[in-house]
């Protein structure tokens, strides 16, 4: 009896957090959408014809349209919570843990980890955007970039990280000889 009053207790939780998450997106984007009217000023009056000269010109897209993704890679903390919440599994990240804080990002949170890899193949990417939305730092965003064609479809997976070779031999290194230091004084 006991254990099933908590468990409603916790499934009651989860649905207040659930509902608390759903409402602060839904009144983030009617704002959104409220503030920022999409500039559709070169379309021709209704019952004329309108002609783009694309790739010239181009139809503007709303801001909060899913498109091509970018990361901001200075301010990526390797947490790789968007690669775990990816249902097609596209983005790719290699980290090297460092022993000492070697930076911070724009909203102030400590980078530990070094970027060695980053890739995002948009070939598989469904344009979920869910990976935007977990991410801590706000730095992986959907751009406005929707005419990314390509010949060759490897051309789709993009590289963001950019760490040399040397420069990651180097982390993995300093890695691996503060591990050491660290299991000795153990
Ligand atoms: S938008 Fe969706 S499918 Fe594309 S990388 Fe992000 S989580 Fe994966
Ligand atoms: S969720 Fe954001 S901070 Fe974390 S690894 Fe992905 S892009 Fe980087």
């Amino acid at each position: 009896m006991v254990r099933d009053l908590k468990k409603i207790f916790i499934d009651l939780q989860k649905l207040c957090k659930a509902l608390q998450l759903t409402s602060k997106y839904l009144f983030t984007s009617m704002q959104a959408s409220a503030d920022k009217k999409l500039d559709v000023s070169f379309l021709p009056a209704p019952g004329t014809t309108l002609t783009l000269q694309y790739p010239d010109q181009t139809f503007p897209v709303p801001d909060r349209g899913r498109y091509k993704l970018h990361n901001e890679i200075e301010d990526c903390i390797v947490c790789n919570k968007c690669a775990r919440v990816c249902p097609v599994d596209c983005i790719e990240i290699e980290g090297i843990p460092a022993p000492e804080v070697i930076g911070v990002t724009s909203n102030g949170m400590k980078k530990r980890i070094h970027a060695a890899k980053f890739d995002i193949d948009m070939a598989k990417c469904c344009f979920c955007g869910l990976c935007t939305t977990v991410c801590p730092t706000a730095c992986l965003t959907m751009t406005s970039t929707y005419d990314f064609s390509v010949f060759d479809v490897l051309e789709h997976k993009v590289s963001f990280a950019h760490m040399s070779e040397a420069a990651i031999a180097d982390a993995k290194q300093t890695f691996s000889t503060s591990a050491a230091i660290h299991s000795i004084k153990q």
